[in-house]
């Protein structure tokens, strides 16, 4: 009898589990239509802080339909700043939101391009793993998608997964993932759903909202097979009921499930935008996911309470040569965001081009800042600006951090006018100095390949506990995210910390330098890594914390 209860237990336990599907991995894919731009990587974001603010552990991905095997080569001119992963995958900078949102990693497997498809169906080939049969765009080249959507689900960690499609629905490269979602939506009914993100345009001549263009991208949508089951509809003025209806009506979706995304002031308002449209619940009905979860979104509105709220402004001085591309600094912007919030203070960002800096016009290209921050980068151009920069934040005891390539500058410029050697450079810029204070690496010197060749990813740095660094961070052992080849030359060590700029991070398996400071300054702190990747809302990176609080204490507020 006792057995009996026991098994039926069991069974009953296992039904109610099947009938809510707890333990397969839901699939929900977001695609977007009638124009680029929209926020998909926004919208994907904030349902994952949703979802995981109702307790399920949640992952994003994002497929983007170029050939490019990742960004890393890419310019930032064609798809803004290249973000690093720990694990050392050069990605889209939709997986920094990911990230800054939900504040668990991402990783490789997080960001698939078409490039990174055809070439693993590619080796497949040629390894003769098609038993002869012809390799096709279906099912191969489908099959490998599924494939890569698949891989994040079977890691068993994660209730959902959310899979951004890059571009637009229509666009001829992102046919076979369109076409690999709609085998996807086949083979699980009942474990996936799509998400299509379009924009309803106000036309102000007529003073009307306007559908038209969301049927349209619907119908395209539906021409490849897939029917959307819920759309997001991004808009400047209020959807009323009735276009929702009209909406609803046209396109094959129920009412509740057209979800308006109106503008906001900041992108961290819209997972509260998203809940009070229902979205979160939109998706858990239709994944037969149970509801009676409550949604914890208090530290979130906390941060928003404080960043729409700031007790104090301050300007810091965005050195670098991207400067007009608002995507291109995207991490070191947010972090600012998380650095400012933490301080209860906003921080204007002043963009400085570098290529136009001059030792007679620093002082008024940099006038009214309360701090100067020199951005990473790579090629000489605008390169004698950023050191200029940091000469003049320097000299004049300006709080300044200097990232990656910035950090490069502020060696350069100090081995120039510090130590005397007035040809010193990085071997990047100038193969021939005397004095190559930033150098390449042995191990470096002789890769030809262009595409993930650089330092990259997670390494350890330990912290001279007698620096400033070490007081923003309150640890000794950290480890940071890098992008680069050359490094500071260790030849000179000595000498730089002799005359006042100490080595305070070093990593401790191979010596190389990740930090240094100004002995003598206020706040002068620069590092190889890059700190912008790891901050996020739920931990604002300390380096970017005390720089904005040093910023402040030099405005004097
Ligand atoms: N160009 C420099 C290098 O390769 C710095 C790179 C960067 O700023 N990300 O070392």
């Amino acid at each position: 009898m006792f057995q009996l209860s026991i098994k039926f237990r069991n069974f009953a336990d296992h039904l109610s589990k099947k009938i809510f599907s707890m333990e397969r991995t839901k699939y929900i894919f977001v695609t977007g239509g009638v124009t680029s731009s929209l926020g998909k990587g926004i919208i994907s974001s904030s349902l994952a802080k949703l979802l995981q603010s109702r307790g399920f552990t949640v992952t994003i991905q994002k497929l983007d339909p170029y050939i490019n095997i990742d960004p890393g080569t890419l310019n930032p001119y064609e798809h803004g700043e290249c973000y690093v992963t720990e694990d050392g995958a050069e990605t889209d900078l939709d997986l920094g939101h990911y990230e800054r949102f939900s504040n668990t990693l991402t990783s490789q497997a997080n960001n698939v391009t078409t490039g990174r498809i055809y070439q693993s169906v590619i080796n497949k080939e040629r390894k003769g793993e098609y038993l002869g049969s012809t390799v096709q765009v279906v099912p191969h080249i489908t099959d490998e998608i599924k494939r890569c959507v698949k891989l994040l689900g079977h890691t068993g960690k994660y209730d959902f997964v959310i899979t951004e499609i890059g571009g637009t629905v229509g666009d001829i490269e992102s046919l076979p993932f369109v076409e690999a979602i709609r085998q996807l939506r086949w083979e699980m009914p009942q474990d996936s759903l799509v998400i299509h993100l379009t924009l309803v345009p106000y036309l102000s001549a007529a003073q009307e909202l306007k559908t038209k263009p969301t049927q349209h991208s619907v119908k395209s949508l539906q021409e490849q097979g897939v029917q959307p089951d819920i759309i997001v509809c991004r808009c400047e003025k209020h959807l009323t009921t009735s276009i929702k209806s009209k909406i609803a009506l046209f396109c094959n979706v129920e009412k509740t499930s057209v979800i308006e995304c109106i503008d906001a002031d900041s992108i961290y308002d819209v997972p509260v935008l998203m809940m009070n449209e229902g979205l979160d619940k939109e998706v858990l009905r239709k994944t037969n996911m149970p509801i009676n979860t409550e949604v914890n979104l208090d530290n979130w509105m906390n941060f928003l309470q404080h960043l729409h709220n700031p007790a104090h402004e301050i300007t810091v001085g965005l050195v670098g040569k991207y400067v007009e591309l608002k995507d291109a600094y995207k991490s070191i912007r947010e972090a600012f965001i998380h650095g400012g919030v933490a301080n209860e203070t906003k921080v204007h960002i002043k963009s400085i081009h570098s290529e136009y800096v001059t030792k007679e016009n620093v002082s008024e290209m940099l006038a009214n800042v309360d701090g100067v921050l020199v951005a990473p980068g790579f090629g000489n151009r605008g390169i004698e600006g950023k050191i200029i920069a940091a000469e003049y934040a320097r000299t004049n005891n300006i709080p300044f951090m200097g990232i990656c390539l910035g950090m490069q500058c502020a060696v350069v410029e100090f081995a120039r006018n510090v130590l005397g050697y007035a040809d010193a450079h990085s071997r990047e810029m100038d193969s021939d100095t005397k004095h190559p204070v930033i150098d390449i690496m042995a191990e470096q010197k002789n890769i030809v390949n262009m595409g993930g060749t650089m330092r990259l990813g997670a390494y350890p740095c330990r912290l001279d506990e007698s620096s400033k660094l070490y007081q923003a961070y309150g640890s000794t052992l950290i480890s940071e995210r890098h992008r680069h080849r050359y490094e500071f030359n260790n030849e000179y060590i000595e000498e730089f910390e002799k005359h006042g700029m100490k080595m305070v991070g070093i990593n401790p398996d191979t010596n190389l330098v990740e930090a240094v400071e100004l002995e003598n300054h206020p706040w002068y702190i620069a590092a190889q890594y890059h700190p912008e990747y790891k901050s996020t809302v739920a931990n604002p990176h300390p380096m970017f914390v005390g720089f904005v609080a040093a910023m402040l204490k030099y405005s004097g507020k």
